[in-house]
This record gives structure tokens, sequence and C-alpha cells, in this order.
């Protein structure tokens, strides 16, 4: 486990390495953007009946719970090795507690987990979970299975308030953030789904190895609550799943970035989708705030970046917008001294969508010159096409029973 793990969160900036100087210029910017994620946060996660749920308390907050209890702290590590470690959901079962003590905490805690609404396979194995929430809130998750591993993508929040032009799930306003316990729940329930509990031995033979943290919304608007579900699934005496296995997408949140290399050092991608600010400002609207050049500047200082931990950009495919040779090739003239790797991602078309996707042709050419270049270009597959779950379509399924 991180030793920034068990600390309590607000120690995080003293524990963490220093953000850089540049990133100071952004502090009054990044303190509003925190403030204004506590808009729209999640409702309080306290059942009618008063219990709590322990799922989504940091360690620190569980030692205090189990204090108040007047328990020791081991107590807190036996609770935090049976909900993360053995995926128990019932007191009942955790038997290296005594019965009474299961009971008392029976009364006052439950181990949540989201309602599975739907779930559904796609013919190539992609699966993906409609989750509702205690407020019946709902959103998707996905898991992108690779030949003897896979990925779940999460999500961050009930819409999105991004608006990108490509983006299925930009068509849904935000509603809300999701809380701590709603993120780690939907990798817990994923965990139920593929009966991966207890947590498998080391990081080989997991089928869900690796986070990706691009679903529903901008994850880096709802920071707080992302980062402290993120350092829950890092714990190693819990579910363990390591920084080098979890990538953070953004949309170029610029003044959170460094926040999020500071304190969590997990992957970084990038959703760029344009070479030029006129353009990006209407694929990616939040290039009005922060353009290109600031944030490949917040690449460049984000930590950790190397040839063996690259940053990965994200090239949506549309055919006629974004994607001549010239415009590959000012791609490899902006990425110059950034460790990177573009996935360039073909555009899966949705009802109502301005843009098609590129031909195979100009994907490929635009795939030759990164290559020339020296950055790996990996074409993305479509997954889940049948199950509407590739990326960008995400999106309730009330929403779009709602819209008609
Ligand atoms: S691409 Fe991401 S940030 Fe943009 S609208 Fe879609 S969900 Fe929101």
């Amino acid at each position: 486990m991180p030793d920034d793990a068990r600390t309590p969160l607000k120690a995080f900036p003293q524990a963490a390495r220093p953000l850089p100087p540049e990133a100071s210029l952004n502090a009054e910017e990044r303190a509003r953007i925190l403030a204004k994620a506590a808009i729209f946060s999640p409702p309080d996660a306290t059942l009618p009946d008063g219990r709590r749920d322990l799922v989504g308390m940091t360690h620190a907050q569980l030692v205090e719970e189990m204090r108040g209890m007047g328990e020791k702290p081991f107590r807190a590590k036996q609770l935090w090795h049976w909900i993360y470690h053995q995926g128990a959901r019932d007191f009942g079962v955790m038997n290296s507690i005594a019965k009474p003590m299961q009971a008392k905490l029976a009364e006052r805690f439950v181990v949540g987990r989201p309602e599975v609404a739907t779930e559904q396979t796609s013919a190539d194995g992609t699966r993906k979970w409609l989750f509702r929430f205690r407020d019946q809130q709902q959103v998707e998750t996905v898991y992108i299975p690779e030949d003897d591993r896979g990925a779940l993508c999460i999500s961050t929040q009930v819409g999105c308030t991004l608006s990108c032009s490509f983006c299925h799930t930009g068509t849904q306003k935000l509603v809300r953030n999701l809380g701590v316990a709603e993120i780690v729940g939907q990798f817990m329930a994923a965990r139920d789904s593929y009966g991966e509990w207890p947590t498998p031995k080391g990081e080989e033979g997991r089928r869900l190895s690796n986070i990706v943290v691009m679903g529903m919304g901008e994850p880096l608007y709802n920071y707080e609550n992302i980062r402290d579900a993120l350092v829950i699934i890092m714990d190693h005496e819990g579910i363990g799943l390591s920084r080098r296995r979890i990538t953070l997408s953004t949309s170029g949140v610029v003044p959170v970035m460094d926040l999020c290399g500071q304190e969590l050092g997990v992957n970084l991608a990038v959703s760029l989708h344009a070479v030029r600010d006129d353009l990006r400002d209407e694929l990616v609207p939040l290039n009005r705030k922060y353009p290109i050049a600031e944030l490949l500047a917040a690449c460049r200082r984000y930590p950790g970046a190397s040839n063996a931990r690259r940053i990965t950009f994200e090239y949506v495919m549309l055919k006629g917008i974004n994607d001549s040779v010239a415009e590959a090739q000012e791609l490899t003239r902006l990425l110059q001294g950034i460790p990177a790797k573009v996935n360039l991602i073909p555009f899966n078309p949705w009802p109502g969508s301005q843009y098609e996707t590129s031909t195979h042709a100009s994907i490929q050419a635009f795939a030759d010159v990164l290559s020339r270049a020296g950055y790996s270009s990996p074409v993305r597959r479509p997954r889940g096409r049948d199950i509407l779950a590739a990326c960008g379509q995400l999106k309730t399924e009330t929403e779009r029973a709602r819209r008609g």
C-alpha cells in the first residue's frame, strides 16, 4: 500500500512531491474548480435507516469509525481485508471477527454495491453494466477484454458538462458527481460479476487487470472523489491495483492535471483530437479555457512520464475534419519532447451525430506519419458495438428513453 493511502486525505499535499513552479500559477483556478465540484456533490452515503456504507471510506476514516465504537485500529485493518481483499458483503462471513462484533457492525454499517440495473455482454466479450445508485441516478461501466486480461472503463459523473461535439455522452447534461463509494463500487461490482474475489495474487491472470477512467464525465471535475477512490483501489492490502495499471483520461483540465500527477501519479491520457486551437475549440470546447499549448505544457511537466510510461493522446478520426496528413505532421511537431503514444479512434457514429468516420486509407496514412516519427499509433478496434458500449457512446438508458 502506498504510504499516503493511510493518511487522512487532507494530508496529501505534504505527503506527495511538490507541485512544479509553473503549476503554482494555476493555484487560484485550481481552488475554484475544486470548490465548484462541491456544488455537484453526491448525496450523503447514509441509508434511510441510518446505517452508513463502509465502502468508500478511506483507511483513516475507517479507523476513526472503529475508534468511535471503542475498537482498536486493527479492527479497521480486518474490515479492510474482508471488504477489499475478500470482497465480502455480509458481516456474517467475516469469521475473524467475533459474532457479537459482527452484529454490532451490521447495526451501524453496510458494505454496499451499486445496484445492477442491466448487464449486457457483447458478441466480442465486452460487458456493459448500467449501475443504479440510491438516488436512482445511473451510469454505465464497460469491461473491455483482451486475451488474458482486460480494462474496466469507469464513470465519474452522471452526465458531463463539457459537451465535446463528437461525444454521445456529452449530450447528457451534468446531473452530479459520483461519490467515492460509487466509483469504487463500479469496480467491485464488476469483480462480483466475474467472480474475481478474493483479490488474485500478483498482477498476472486477473481479468479485471486495468482501469481506465474514461467513462461518463470529466474525472478532473470530480477530482477529490476520484482521487480517494483510486487510493482505495491501489491499496495493496485490498484490491491492490498498481498505479501503472490505471489510466486517467482528461479533456485537459490543466490546473488539476498537476495535482493528479503530484498526488496519484497514475498514467495520463489526454483527449486531444485536433492540432489547431480553432478546431479543438469546436471539438473539445474546454480548449477555449486551456488551449493546446497550455495543455501540452502540463503534459510535459506531468511527473513520471517516460518512454516506459508514455502519455496517451486520444485522437478521434473524423472524416475531412481532423484526419489529413498535414495534421498528422503537425501532431508530431506538437508532441516533440513528450514521451507519447497516440490512440487513433475511428469515430463511432451515433444517432444525431454530425460527423463521419475517416476512411480506412486516411487513418492508415495518418498512422504512418506518426509511426515514421517514432510514435506508437495503434488504431483502436471498435468494441461492443452491438451493445452501444464503444468509446463516446456511453449514455444511460433512462436518458435514451427520455429523449426517445
Ligand atoms: S468526451 Fe468525455 S469530457 Fe467530452 S463530453 Fe464526452 S464524456 Fe464529457
